[in-house]
């Protein structure tokens, strides 16, 4: 997927500012830079939960979040095609989001089961799988407040996958942590990406991001202000600004 030129305003704020970005298949993007940047919002436009207002994003060559109409303009989606393209891109948030008074099985297995993807029976067993990969199968009848942070965000990461999604986005997934239960978190994460999935990352964790990530982007004040190979950004940043950033947090 990629994003091109895509803008965005709240109000008389542009938060992105035409910013270009290519996702590879089997590639894991990391997105770091200050506060404010625009990370998280760049990050939402790739699964339409906030829609640019200029350029595009694309999926499979159609804009997400848009439809094409009979006479080939595209227009606003409604719901049903929004949730057709999320259902091959994941999300991760922030703040878990999973459902209170749903177990930690039936978090991952609702959406699949109620759009239909997969019957009831199946989607316990995919959905007993995916906890077991997380490491959370004797959790499985329990309720997310039950569940540590780091269980819950790992509840969230078997629940974005149940979908078998072509890529997963991950909004700062471990922000709200405690910092001795980042770890088990990112070691999932790490899992998958060692498994090929395909990963969009916005995080802080620089060290993650220096040894998971294959492309990083830094992000500032709404625009990319360097991208390229982890390796590369982590040793010899060209920009000033990204070096600045780095010396400031790693
Ligand atoms: P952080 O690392 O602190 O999460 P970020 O780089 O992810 O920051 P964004 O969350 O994308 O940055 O926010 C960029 C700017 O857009 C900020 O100034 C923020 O206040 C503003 N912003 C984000 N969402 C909205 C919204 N829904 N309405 C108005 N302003 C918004």
């Amino acid at each position: 997927m990629s994003a091109q030129a895509a803008t965005k305003s709240f109000g008389a704020a542009q938060v992105l500012k035409g910013v270009d970005l290519e996702v590879h298949r089997g590639e894991v993007v990391a997105i770091i830079g200050p506060s404010g940047s625009g990370k998280t919002t760049l990050i939402r436009t790739l699964n339409a939960m906030e829609t640019v207002d200029g350029g595009e994003v694309l999926y499979r060559g159609e804009p997400v979040g848009y439809r094409k109409t009979a006479g080939g303009t595209y227009v606003p989606a409604r719901d049903t095609v929004v949730a057709e393209q999320r259902q091959h891109i994941g999300m991760v948030f922030q703040q878990f989001n999973l459902f209170p008074h749903k177990t930690v099985l039936e978090n991952v297995t609702f959406a699949v089961v109620e759009l239909g993807k997969l019957n009831r029976a199946t989607a316990r067993e995919r959905g007993l799988e995916l906890l077991g990969k997380v490491g959370l199968a004797e959790h499985a009848a329990k309720y997310p407040h039950q569940l540590s942070g780091g269980q819950q965000q790992r509840v969230a990461i078997a629940r974005a996958l149940a979908m078998s999604p072509e890529v997963v986005l991950f909004d700062e997934p471990t922000s709200a942590l405690d910092p001795e239960l980042v770890d088990e978190v990112l070691a999932v994460m790490a899992e998958l990406a060692a498994e090929g999935l395909t990963m969009v990352i916005v995080t802080h964790e620089m060290r993650f991001a220096e040894q998971v990530a294959d492309w990083v982007v830094f992000m500032e004040d709404g625009r990319i202000g360097e991208q390229g190979p982890a390796e590369r950004i982590f040793s010899e940043p060209a920009n000033v600004r990204t070096r600045t950033f780095l010396d400031r947090v790693k």
